[in-house]
């Protein structure tokens, strides 16, 4: 009756362990004990989710630390050394490049993503072309949504636009864009939402990337939005410019990005890396405080953003070490607001997304099974907590043994 059974599993909104019954790739039963017989596996009490959603990353341009001597850490030099870097991307590099951190997300937890792919003259179709065959021949393990991507300005370079829409015909399934590299960010923003209205795609803006509480382009993009009836499928990252704005002045946005149906991806370990070089002490976090925003009821995420490259030269691809920092920096303590932490890597993160995906398994959804070593959301945040296994569709996609200790120890415990 079933082909696969994962039992003990914790899961949100049931008080014990449950057995979880799988058939042709979808959850057919969840039980407190299904019958023995079929395939099964013991999650051992352990916390299951349905997977971890990216909203926001750049499998295009990472790992490129060895092509770009770092001298100041600033948004600009970032900018300028990828842009110098980029004209030399091959097809096969970028695969390489893009595939060591997908499969980093894999065995991190990570079952959706999207990832911005630069299509502009200095690299042309060259990245896109190796992402969209990263995105076939990974299609088992990783829902990947393509964002084609327009990151050196639009109106001074109108030949991107061009390669924007070759990548949309060719398949890319969102567009994006960045207003503050254009002398034109307005104009920037409505060439954008043409595309997203032509190809029926969702929109994904880099915006607001400074910590001067002034010339934020958010109200000419909720205007646009609102304008065109774009509501729900608009998403902007970093908005650091939220972070150093008046709590009144904020809190009047929040509740207009809110209305908007805008959603708000905080990306903490670029933020915190680049935002305020210019400060000699006391130097500002300039993270957007994304929990706040969602109290305002503003969809909101926390993701990558950047892994080993001029903008952000760390990383994993880890979103529960994501939420862990975020937790960190924006002082995070109680329960409610670390749920509400992990909310924005899973089901918040895919609404962000415009998807519907519960973070709990459901009779009826796809078998996407993510064990972690905890006993649910909130202990998995605080603990960075290691994901052990993942199921995509039913079908295990990793397996991730935990660490023993070795040699003669006296324990206790038992
Ligand atoms: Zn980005």
């Amino acid at each position: 009756m079933f082909d696969f059974i994962l039992r003990n599993a914790r899961i949100d909104g049931r008080d014990r362990p449950v057995d979880i019954g799988v058939r042709e790739g979808s959850v057919a039963a969840i039980e407190g004990a299904l019958p023995e017989g079929p395939p099964d596996r013991s999650a051992e009490g352990r916390f299951v989710c349905t997977g971890l959603v990216e909203t926001h990353i750049h499998l295009d341009k990472a790992g490129i630390l060895d092509r770009c001597p770092i001298c100041e850490g600033t948004l600009k030099e970032a900018v300028t050394l990828t842009a110098a870097a980029k004209a030399d991307f091959g097809e096969e590099d970028v695969y390489r490049r893009a595939e060591s951190v997908l499969r980093q997300a894999i065995v991190n937890g990570t079952m959706v993503m999207r990832s911005f792919v630069e299509t502009d003259p200095r690299v042309d179709l060259r990245s896109f072309d190796a992402l969209l065959q990263l995105k076939r021949d990974y299609a088992a393990s990783m829902d990947l949504d393509l964002c084609a991507f327009a990151q050196e300005g639009l109106t001074q370079e109108m030949a991107t636009c061009d390669l924007l829409v070759s990548a949309l015909e060719k398949g890319a399934t969102s567009v994006g864009g960045c207003p503050y590299t254009d002398p034109d960010p307005v104009r920037h923003i409505a060439l954008i939402l043409d595309l997203a209205e032509r190809f029926g795609v969702p929109a994904d803006f880099h915006i607001d990337f400074d910590l001067d509480p002034e010339n934020s382009d958010l109200p000419a993009l909720i205007k646009a939005v609102e304008a065109r009836g774009l509501q729900g499928r608009v998403s902007v990252g970093h908005a650091t410019k939220l972070s150093a704005m008046r709590p009144d002045r904020f809190g009047e946005l929040a509740d207009r990005l809110a209305a908007a149906g805008i959603g708000v991806v905080v990306l903490p370990a670029t933020d915190l890396y680049l935002n305020g070089r210019d400060a000699d002490h006391l130097v500002p976090r300039g993270v957007t405080r994304a929990h706040f925003l969602a109290k305002k009821g503003v969809r909101t995420a926390l993701a990558t953003n950047n892994v080993l490259n001029p903008f952000t030269p760390y990383g994993d691809a880890s979103l529960i070490r994501m939420a862990n920092l975020y937790a960190n920096v924006a002082q995070l303590g109680s329960d409610a607001d670390l749920e509400l932490a992990f909310a924005m890597i899973s089901d918040g993160a895919a609404a962000v997304l415009g998807r519907e995906r519960l973070s709990a398994p459901e009779v009826g959804q796809p078998a996407d099974l993510l064990i972690l070593d905890a006993e649910n959301a909130i202990d998995a945040v605080r603990r960075i907590a290691t994901p052990i296994a993942g199921y995509k569709r039913s079908v295990q996609t990793f397996e991730r043994p935990l660490p023993s200790i070795l040699g003669n120890v006296q324990t206790r415990s038992e």
